[in-house]
């Protein structure tokens, strides 16, 4: 019996033994496991946070890139809108918010302006004949005065013209006017005449005469050129023929789609180069010369050419 008992004994203890280093390698083995994706663990969190840091500085450098670049951007159409748009204290009421577009504002029998707008607008204008030497060819029409950067285009234009006319030079015919004249089909009324606006010549060589009049467009090279080359310098022939209406008669026909009612081959309106281009090349107008009214309705600047349309 004792042998067999001893056998039985030494089988049990090699049991418990071999149970024993198993139990004991397998905490070892999971003791690892469980340290090496601790690391893991930690060091994915350490790359994590890192990458969190950097986002955030690209984050914030992007944010303020972004936030000064709208501040430029808001500078300059400040900028850009005090330099042309008319003060609000010299839009007269009435109905009349035209005024307030600057170099595009439109002045016609339908939108009017009174008198302390006209006065106003006198006051912020540049004087052509002292700061440029620009003459005016009717000297009972005063000083020739006109908006400060219209001016220097229109030197920059009368330059042009002299340079590829050889012997010849531009004269103003009267730019802006304090008052209209009540004189019919050819004469715009004081409140209604394009010439209030400050932005408006009527121009001529007197080479080729020094009479105002559509018959003699044929004999006046000055007024083809101006037709042809004025858009570059931000300058419109403010009363093309295609836009005059259907005859040379009363009343003045101002219509709701463009039509302006004159025909005046001298008439020039700045209103600075891009829309001076798309108004000669006709961009609204199926490539024919826009009327400024039908341009401004069609680029939504005014809602409705009707009187207090916009
Ligand atoms: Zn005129």
């Amino acid at each position: 019996m004792k042998p067999k008992a001893t056998k039985k004994n030494v089988i049990i203890l090699s049991m418990t033994l071999t149970v024993f280093v198993v139990a004991t390698a397998v905490v070892l083995i999971l003791k690892m496991v469980n340290g090496k994706s601790g690391e893991n663990v930690e060091s994915a969190k350490d790359t994590s946070a890192e990458q969190v840091d950097e986002n955030d500085n690209e984050t914030e450098e992007a944010n303020s890139e972004a936030e000064k670049h709208n501040e430029e951007v808001s500078e300059e159409v400040k900028q850009d809108a005090k330099e042309t748009v008319v003060p609000t204290a010299a839009v007269p009421t009435g109905g009349n918010c035209s005024t307030a577009l600057g170099k595009l504002m439109l002045i016609n029998a339908n939108f009017t302006v009174d008198n302390t707008f006209i006065a106003n607008r006198r006051n912020q204008l540049v004087d052509l004949a002292t700061t440029y030497g620009v003459r005016e060819a009717n000297s009972w029409n005063g000083t020739p005065l006109l908006d400060s950067e219209a001016a220097a285009q229109l030197y920059e234009m009368m330059r042009a013209y002299s340079a590829e006319n050889q012997g010849h030079s531009l004269s103003t015919m009267s730019c802006f006017r304090s008052y209209g004249t009540s004189c019919g089909r050819l004469c715009a009324a004081t409140g209604t005449s394009d010439h209030h606006t400050g932005y408006t010549c009527d121009l001529i060589d007197t080479d080729y005469g020094s009479t105002l009049d559509t018959d003699y467009y044929n004999s006046h090279p000055d007024w083809q050129w101006l037709k042809a080359n004025s858009y570059k310098y931000g300058f419109i022939d403010r009363y093309p023929i295609e836009w005059a209406g259907s005859s040379m008669s009363e009343p003045l026909n101002v219509d709701a789609n463009g039509t302006t009612g004159y025909y005046e081959t001298w008439h020039y309106r700045y209103v600075g180069n891009p829309a001076a281009t798309e108004i000669a090349q006709g961009k609204y107008n199926g490539g024919r010369y826009d009327s400024l009214e039908h341009y401004l309705k069609m680029i939504g600047m005014v809602k409705s050419l009707n009187p207090a349309g916009c």
